[in-house]
Protein backbone atom coordinates (compact mmCIF):
# COMPACT_ATOMS: atom_id res chain seq x y z
CA UNK A 1 0.00 0.00 0.00
CA UNK A 2 1.48 3.68 -0.84
CA UNK A 3 1.47 5.86 1.94
CA UNK A 4 -0.51 9.22 0.58
CA UNK A 5 -1.45 10.50 3.67
CA UNK A 6 1.94 12.67 3.49
CA UNK A 7 1.46 15.87 1.74
CA UNK A 8 3.63 16.33 -1.19
CA UNK A 9 6.60 18.66 -0.75
CA UNK A 10 6.40 21.91 -2.61
CA UNK A 11 10.20 21.40 -3.95
CA UNK A 12 12.66 18.28 -4.97
CA UNK A 13 16.13 18.44 -5.78
CA UNK A 14 16.43 17.65 -9.55
CA UNK A 15 19.24 16.15 -10.15
CA UNK A 16 18.95 13.73 -7.47
CA UNK A 17 15.29 12.93 -8.26
CA UNK A 18 15.97 12.38 -11.68
CA UNK A 19 18.98 10.22 -10.91
CA UNK A 20 17.09 8.13 -7.79
CA UNK A 21 14.35 8.15 -10.69
CA UNK A 22 12.45 9.11 -7.49
CA UNK A 23 8.22 9.27 -6.99
CA UNK A 24 6.55 11.18 -5.16
CA UNK A 25 2.79 10.74 -3.32
CA UNK A 26 0.76 12.92 -1.55
CA UNK A 27 -1.45 15.17 -0.96
CA UNK A 28 -1.85 18.80 -1.47
CA UNK A 29 -4.53 20.78 0.22
CA UNK A 30 -6.30 23.29 -2.61
CA UNK A 31 -6.18 26.34 -0.42
CA UNK A 32 -2.23 26.26 -0.76
CA UNK A 33 -2.61 26.80 -4.78
CA UNK A 34 -3.80 30.43 -5.21
CA UNK A 35 -4.12 30.26 -8.50
CA UNK A 36 -6.35 27.13 -8.81
CA UNK A 37 -8.34 28.21 -5.74
CA UNK A 38 -9.25 31.81 -7.54
CA UNK A 39 -10.62 29.79 -10.54
CA UNK A 40 -12.63 27.88 -7.75
CA UNK A 41 -16.16 28.48 -6.42
CA UNK A 42 -14.03 27.75 -3.33
CA UNK A 43 -10.34 26.20 -1.94
CA UNK A 44 -11.85 23.70 -0.32
CA UNK A 45 -10.95 19.81 -1.15
CA UNK A 46 -7.37 17.95 -1.20
CA UNK A 47 -5.37 16.67 -4.18
CA UNK A 48 -3.85 13.25 -4.64
CA UNK A 49 -0.85 13.20 -6.20
CA UNK A 50 0.96 10.39 -7.82
CA UNK A 51 3.86 10.98 -9.65
CA UNK A 52 7.26 9.08 -10.83
CA UNK A 53 10.35 10.19 -12.60
CA UNK A 54 12.39 8.03 -15.28
CA UNK A 55 15.52 8.01 -17.61
CA UNK A 56 15.15 7.19 -21.21
CA UNK A 57 18.07 6.55 -23.61
CA UNK A 58 18.13 9.36 -25.80
CA UNK A 59 15.16 11.11 -24.13
CA UNK A 60 15.09 13.57 -21.52
CA UNK A 61 13.51 12.24 -18.20
CA UNK A 62 9.76 12.26 -18.01
CA UNK A 63 7.98 12.90 -14.83
CA UNK A 64 4.48 11.32 -15.26
CA UNK A 65 1.36 10.57 -13.26
CA UNK A 66 -1.90 11.68 -12.50
CA UNK A 67 -3.81 13.80 -9.93
CA UNK A 68 -7.04 13.42 -8.33
CA UNK A 69 -9.52 15.23 -6.33
CA UNK A 70 -13.11 16.94 -5.73
CA UNK A 71 -12.90 20.66 -6.89
CA UNK A 72 -16.21 22.89 -6.15
CA UNK A 73 -17.26 24.25 -9.47
CA UNK A 74 -20.37 26.66 -10.14
CA UNK A 75 -22.41 24.95 -12.46
CA UNK A 76 -23.06 27.31 -15.84
CA UNK A 77 -26.48 26.27 -16.43
CA UNK A 78 -28.10 26.52 -12.74
CA UNK A 79 -25.24 28.07 -11.18
CA UNK A 80 -25.19 25.78 -8.06
CA UNK A 81 -22.29 24.57 -6.32
CA UNK A 82 -21.30 21.01 -7.00
CA UNK A 83 -18.32 19.13 -6.39
CA UNK A 84 -16.90 18.55 -9.71
CA UNK A 85 -14.52 15.12 -9.85
CA UNK A 86 -10.75 15.79 -11.38
CA UNK A 87 -9.05 13.05 -13.14
CA UNK A 88 -5.75 14.77 -14.47
CA UNK A 89 -2.63 13.55 -16.14
CA UNK A 90 0.84 14.76 -15.86
CA UNK A 91 3.13 13.68 -18.30
CA UNK A 92 6.31 16.49 -18.49
CA UNK A 93 9.67 16.02 -20.09
CA UNK A 94 12.29 17.34 -18.13
CA UNK A 95 15.11 19.36 -20.00
CA UNK A 96 18.01 21.61 -18.60
CA UNK A 97 18.00 24.36 -21.07
CA UNK A 98 16.25 25.96 -23.48
CA UNK A 99 17.75 24.51 -25.92
CA UNK A 100 16.74 21.23 -25.38
CA UNK A 101 13.51 22.90 -24.49
CA UNK A 102 12.78 23.98 -27.98
CA UNK A 103 14.08 20.61 -29.44
CA UNK A 104 11.45 18.84 -27.86
CA UNK A 105 8.89 21.48 -27.61
CA UNK A 106 7.37 19.37 -30.82
CA UNK A 107 6.55 15.88 -29.47
CA UNK A 108 6.85 16.81 -25.68
CA UNK A 109 5.75 19.06 -23.37
CA UNK A 110 8.84 20.29 -22.01
CA UNK A 111 9.60 21.62 -18.14
CA UNK A 112 12.51 23.81 -18.12
CA UNK A 113 14.46 23.09 -14.65
CA UNK A 114 15.44 25.69 -12.82
CA UNK A 115 18.19 26.19 -9.98
CA UNK A 116 18.04 21.89 -10.27
CA UNK A 117 14.59 22.09 -8.71
CA UNK A 118 11.27 20.58 -9.48
CA UNK A 119 8.19 22.98 -8.35
CA UNK A 120 6.12 19.67 -7.94
CA UNK A 121 3.20 22.05 -6.05
CA UNK A 122 3.34 24.42 -9.24
CA UNK A 123 3.91 21.81 -12.03
CA UNK A 124 0.37 20.10 -10.17
CA UNK A 125 -1.14 23.90 -10.29
CA UNK A 126 -0.71 24.04 -13.88
CA UNK A 127 -1.95 20.56 -15.04
CA UNK A 128 -5.00 20.82 -13.04
CA UNK A 129 -5.58 24.57 -14.39
CA UNK A 130 -5.64 22.91 -17.75
CA UNK A 131 -7.98 20.42 -17.22
CA UNK A 132 -10.49 22.60 -16.09
CA UNK A 133 -13.96 22.36 -18.09
CA UNK A 134 -14.63 25.48 -19.44
CA UNK A 135 -18.87 25.40 -18.84
CA UNK A 136 -18.62 23.31 -16.22
CA UNK A 137 -22.09 21.77 -15.51
CA UNK A 138 -23.51 19.77 -12.39
CA UNK A 139 -24.70 16.10 -13.01
CA UNK A 140 -28.10 17.30 -13.30
CA UNK A 141 -27.45 19.38 -15.61
CA UNK A 142 -24.81 17.26 -17.97
CA UNK A 143 -28.39 15.38 -19.76
CA UNK A 144 -28.00 15.97 -22.95
CA UNK A 145 -29.39 19.58 -23.46
CA UNK A 146 -30.41 19.34 -27.68
CA UNK A 147 -34.12 18.92 -27.75
CA UNK A 148 -34.79 16.02 -29.78
CA UNK A 149 -34.46 17.07 -33.83
CA UNK A 150 -37.80 16.08 -35.01
CA UNK A 151 -39.18 19.12 -32.39
CA UNK A 152 -37.18 21.52 -33.74
CA UNK A 153 -38.03 23.68 -36.66
CA UNK A 154 -40.84 20.96 -37.64
CA UNK A 155 -43.38 23.74 -39.02
ZN1 LIG B 1 -26.41 22.38 -12.72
Amino acid sequence: MKQKTAHLPNYAPASSAIQRESSFAGTIPVERLPRLAAALAGPSGLLEVDLQIGKEMARPPFLRGSVRGELQLVCQRCLETFGWPLQANVDLRLVENETDEARWLQDYEPYLIADDRLSLHAIVEEEVLLALPLAPRCSSCALPLEPAAGLVGAD
